[in-house]
């Protein structure tokens, strides 16, 4: 049962890893920063590997949720030497299907599998268990990870071949950003006209034009709290990735490219680390704040 070692251990990984071990399937952590993969491992009753190559030596199924490409692409070069034909790394960041496939050929060469599996659900869909993934890879090694996914997520679809699972991601990525703008316009407009804010998040949640996010985030955005949640700097590195995959499809993505320069615009003014709900900063013109180009309130 216990076969599951997780790496990466920040706002997805360590609810993932909770509940890998919850449904008795976590043997082992390992987090760059070290201490994080110490006190989860203490909690949970696991091992806090060393390093990624002995959490592989002591787990076949190895699953990761780091930040991005370049960091996946590390954490696969480290797992190699312990990895074999009995070995299958879920890789559940959001990356673009090129490093899904290199991941795919590097562990290959070593006979072990791989799976894109890249989430959707949030962080509260990671804590609870609940998240959407949609997983690249061949359908044996799907069956055998399936009760590693079924401890994370939901919904589980086989989306074809390695890098199908993160072009399907790049879509919903896509979605994402086309929502944030919908939601924080809107909520413009509702300041604009004297509205109760509160109420109109309340209200319009309940009908047509309620979403995920407009429930989630917009209660905490229209106080001007937006602390993650999902990292605007990684939405920022997703939309990267989207753009680039519409170029090889001929399009262009209009609505993509104004989020992405709204992002790189709140990201020159030290807002990475914050919630994607701080292009309510832009869209509702807030002042100036003392955490511009500094760190966030928390
Ligand atoms: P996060 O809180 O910033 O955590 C990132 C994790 O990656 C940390 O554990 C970090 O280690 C680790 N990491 C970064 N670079 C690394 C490297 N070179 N080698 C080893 N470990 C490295 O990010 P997150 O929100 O959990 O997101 C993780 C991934 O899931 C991203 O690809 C993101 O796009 C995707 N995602 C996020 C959400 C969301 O709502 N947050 C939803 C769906 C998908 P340290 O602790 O040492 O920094």
């Amino acid at each position: 049962m216990r076969t599951v070692g997780f790496i990466g251990l920040g706002a997805m990984g360590a609810s993932m890893a909770r509940n890998l071990a919850k449904a008795g399937r976590l043997k082992a952590v390992w987090n760059r920063t070290a201490s994080k993969a110490r006190a989860l491992a203490q909690e949970l009753g696991v091992e806090a590997a060393a390093t990624p190559k002995e959490l592989a030596r002591s787990c076949p199924i190895v699953a990761l949720c780091v930040s991005a490409d370049a960091d996946v692409l590390e954490v696969i070069e480290a797992l190699l030497p312990s990895v074999g034909a009995e070995s299958i790394v879920i890789d559940h960041s959001t990356v673009s299907v090129q490093t899904a496939q290199t991941a795919a050929a590097r562990l290959r060469s070593r006979g072990a599998e791989f799976l894109d599996a890249p989430v959707s659900g949030g962080v509260e869909g990671a804590r609870a268990g609940t998240l959407v993934t949609m997983v690249g890879g061949s359908p044996e090694a799907l069956a055998r990870a399936r009760p590693a996914l079924e401890a994370v997520a939901s919904t589980i679809v086989h989306t074809g071949p390695v890098g199908s699972g993160q072009a399907l991601k790049a879509v919903n990525q896509v979605l994402c950003a086309g929502i944030n703008q919908a939601v924080c316009e809107a909520l413009a407009l509702a300041q604009a006209l004297g509205l109760d804010l509160k109420q109109a998040v309340a209200v319009l949640s309940k009908g047509a034009g309620g979403n995920w996010f407009l429930e989630k985030r917009g209660p905490t955005m229209i106080q001007g709290v937006f602390r993650p949640g999902f990292k605007l700097a990684l939405h920022h590195k997703d939309l990267t990735i989207c753009l680039a995959l519409a170029k090889t499809a001929g399009l262009t993505l209009p609505l993509t490219q104004k989020t992405l320069a709204d992002y790189a615009e709140l990201l020159a003014k030290g807002h990475g680390e914050e919630d994607i709900s701080a292009l309510w900063r832009l869209q509702a013109k807030l002042p100036p704040s003392p955490t511009d180009r500094g760190s966030p309130p928390w």
